[in-house]
């Protein structure tokens, strides 16, 4: 049985036997979107704009998605045109309920499967990220996580976060792959030689700005499509990602 995943074939093991780094964004790439927690995160930071400059929730909306497209992320709008501080900025955000995601057996069997180190790349900080890996039981898996402090507040899709996460962890990208649910944040990584896979979900801001960017592969299911890296049988059950609710194929 030949595994589709996404809008192309799962790759076979030869095809990525070159890989030495498997690079992962974290917020909806290694959740499914369907948990909407990010919707919590992108609440909080309207909540934050409004108070922060006394402003009505859709001004704060406003503000908070122009900031995201202009500068990669909000808090980098808000550090480089306010000079804000972002400490408690990523404090607040990210005090969110993480109940909505669960513990991923099928997520956790395929990353123990990879040969060679795992990261985290990710806008978010870092302990946001441990409470997350917790929650789904993988944060063992990964050697480092680059965060948005590690990466000296510069986001991405700039290319300075790309350059500085291979110089930081001695990363050839021409033998690594990345891993993001945001279509244009693949096109830095795409240029430096990474291999590329689009986690992609409906939301139009995954695929906003980036009408040239052609990601090496594409999939809804990423624990599937890791499974799928090991043959048909090794995917089976694979797709049944465990917390996960109303997720279409
Ligand atoms: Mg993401």
């Amino acid at each position: 049985m030949q595994l589709t995943v996404g809008a192309r074939s799962a790759p076979s093991g030869a095809d990525l036997a070159h890989i030495e780094t498997w690079i992962f964004d974290l917020d909806n790439t290694l959740y499914p979107s369907s948990s909407r927690l990010f919707d919590q995160v992108s609440q909080r930071i309207g909540d934050y704009i409004a108070t922060a400059f006394d402003v009505d929730r859709a001004e704060a909306h406003r503000l908070q998605k122009g900031y995201f497209r202009e500068y990669g992320t909000t808090l980098r709008g808000l550090m480089l045109k306010h000079d804000m501080d972002p400490a408690p900025f990523l404090d607040y955000v990210h005090d969110i309920d993480l109940s909505p995601i669960a513990r991923s057996d099928a997520l956790e069997a395929a990353l123990a499967r990879l040969p060679g180190r795992k990261l985290v790349f990710t806008n978010a900080d870092a302990p946001y990220a441990e409470r997350v890996m917790a929650r789904l039981g993988i944060g063992h898996h990964f050697s480092e996580i680059y965060d948005i402090e590690a990466a000296d507040w510069v986001p991405k899709p700039f290319p300075e976060a790309y350059d500085r996460l291979a110089e930081v962890h001695d990363v050839d990208p021409t033998r690594a792959i990345f891993f993001e649910d945001i279509l244009r944040n693949l096109a830095p990584a795409a240029a430096r030689g990474m291999a590329t896979v689009w986690v992609r979900n409906d939301s139009a801001w995954a695929s906003s700005g980036a009408d040239d960017m052609t990601p090496d592969y594409v999939t809804d299911d990423l624990p599937a499509w890791l499974a799928a890296l090991f043959g048909p049988a090794a995917a089976q059950g694979a797709g049944d990602r465990s917390g996960e609710q109303g997720r279409s194929q």
